[in-house]
């Protein structure tokens, strides 16, 4: 099975996809990684989830990735006497460190280090943004709040506060306990959510200990101010659009993903753009054309992948919405503005051997036509070199390490195989045009490009591009 767009599907998991019947239906439709939401998910459940994945892969032969998503900091408020009151606009609100339920003056805010970090004039969001208030006195029990915009608000409402930089890190102890059993069911990805600051990854970096590869969030205004360190210290980025726009004036929220999506692909990092992509067909079997806009901006910027969240996860058309994403991705793609819309964004290559081999790869493959850039890759960085190029034509990625082409699932353009360490640079040669071959990127007697390493699997070694000729003898021993 190959797909015949560029950009990545990835569909978070849930109520609605968590028996093998439509996971394996997500798969066939389009989907490349799933997600696996642990603000929602027991541990058992995402056992299951992963084995079940796991089988799905077997049967088809595809590497699948699986994203394993931590809550991070949500702050929440305590709970309420008759668990909801209303508050007007202009009335003072206390938050504090009384735990007794709340009413319409006060309610307990169960994060002492919040209350200790808030200044006179922060912003304090609400259920999603849906209430404001502003602190105008503040000590480590209480704040005194006004309230700007009023409304209902109840038990255990999220609280976002987009001038504070909290003193916490990106994980709670709920997250470590997660992490670990998410490493042990032998997730490909971590997401960190509400990251602050670079090491917030490289205190997850510390823990995971390359087991899986990590993927920040931006959903934060402080993230924003640091996306270059953050950027450098992960693996991938995920433009978390939900809780990005409750942090920060929703209108902000296109000009940063645009600004974001350039930095990841400057960087080579792939970069995912997340949440109510196709919001109406949680009930709808249709999307909105402004939803159909929306993902086609995304791919039109040349994002790796783009992502379903409640849609896929408790939506009542789960596969009708991957396979929109499947349709809109590869009508895109076949637009002859695509091309030069994601050209004008190319990079150039950084002095490395590497990214000198493969910008060369491309341009060859672009001079002559050819059908294939086929990429040798241990630890898959060549792989997300050639990718960083946005080649016209499609890469084949093979790898040794099953883990590396999961991993690999996310990235833009890329067409992962495992198969046995390559023993020469015959065997090199021969291999990749059978596997490509073999998958359907090209014919007999075509010419396709193959860059590898020499010797074979020593990271860092991309040393070698080689026009190879697909023989007549390409479907041979395969
Ligand atoms: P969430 O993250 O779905 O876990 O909240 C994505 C977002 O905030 O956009
Ligand atoms: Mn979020």
């Amino acid at each position: 099975m190959r797909r015949l767009r560029r950009v990545r599907i990835l569909a978070t998991l849930g109520p609605a996809s968590s028996d093998s019947t439509t996971i394996r239906k997500l798969f066939e439709a389009g989907a490349d990684v799933f997600r696996i939401n642990m603000s929602h998910t027991s541990h058992d459940k995402m056992r299951e989830l992963i084995a079940t994945i796991r089988n799905i892969e077997a049967s088809y032969n595809r590497p699948i990735g699986i994203l394993v998503d931590l809550q991070g900091p949500k702050l929440r408020l305590g709970t309420f006497k008759e668990s909801a009151a209303i508050l007007a606009n202009g009335q003072s609100f206390v938050l504090d460190s009384d735990p007794a339920p709340g009413d319409a003056t006060r309610v307990h805010l169960p994060h002492p280090e919040i209350l200790r970090a808030l200044k006179e004039g922060d912003a304090l969001l609400i259920d999603d943004g849906k209430l404001r208030l502003i602190a105008e006195e503040t000590s480590p029990q209480r704040a005194v709040t006004r309230v700007v915009i009023g409304g209902r608000i109840s038990d255990r409402k999220g609280v976002s506060l987009p001038d504070t930089d909290l003193p916490v890190s990106a994980m709670t102890a709920k997250d470590h306990a997660d992490l670990a059993a998410a490493l042990e069911a032998g997730t490909d990805w971590i997401a960190l959510s509400f990251v602050q600051r670079a090491d917030d990854v490289h205190e997850a970096r510390r823990i995971v200990r390359g087991r899986a590869a990590i993927m920040s969030k931006i959903e934060k205004p402080q993230a924003i101010d640091r996306l270059a360190d953050i950027m450098e210290a992960s693996d991938a980025i995920m433009v978390a659009r939900g809780d990005l726009g409750v942090e920060m004036p929703v209108e902000r929220v296109p000009g940063l993903q645009k600004q974001m999506t350039r930095m990841a692909r400057r960087m080579g990092k792939p970069v995912i753009i997340a949440t109510q992509m196709l919001e109406s067909m949680i009930a709808s079997p249709v999307p909105t054309r402004a939803e159909v806009s929306d993902v086609a901006t995304a791919v039109f910027e040349g994002a790796d992948a783009v992502m379903l969240s409640a849609e896929s996860a408790a939506g009542k058309y789960p596969s009708e919405a991957v396979m929109m994403m499947d349709h809109i991705g590869e009508e895109v793609e076949r637009d002859p503005t695509f091309g030069s819309v994601i050209d004008a964004q190319r990079p150039d290559p950084e002095a490395t051997a590497g990214d000198a081999i493969a910008e060369a790869a491309r341009r060859i493959a672009e001079t002559l036509h050819l059908p294939a850039i086929i990429c040798w890759t241990s630890s898959g960085s060549t792989a997300m070199r050639v990718a960083r190029e946005r080649p016209r034509c499609p890469v084949v990625a093979i790898t040794p390490n099953a883990t590396v082409a999961r991993k690999l699932a996310l990235l833009w353009g890329v067409h992962c195989v495992v198969a046995e360490d390559a023993h020469d640079s015959d065997d090199i040669i021969h291999r990749a045009g059978r596997i490509a071959y073999r998958d359907g990127f090209c014919k007999a007697g075509e010419r396709v490009i193959v860059v590898a390493g020499v010797p074979f699997g020593t990271p860092g070694t991309t040393n070698m591009v080689r026009i190879a000729t697909i023989g007549s003898d390409a479907d041979a021993n395969l």
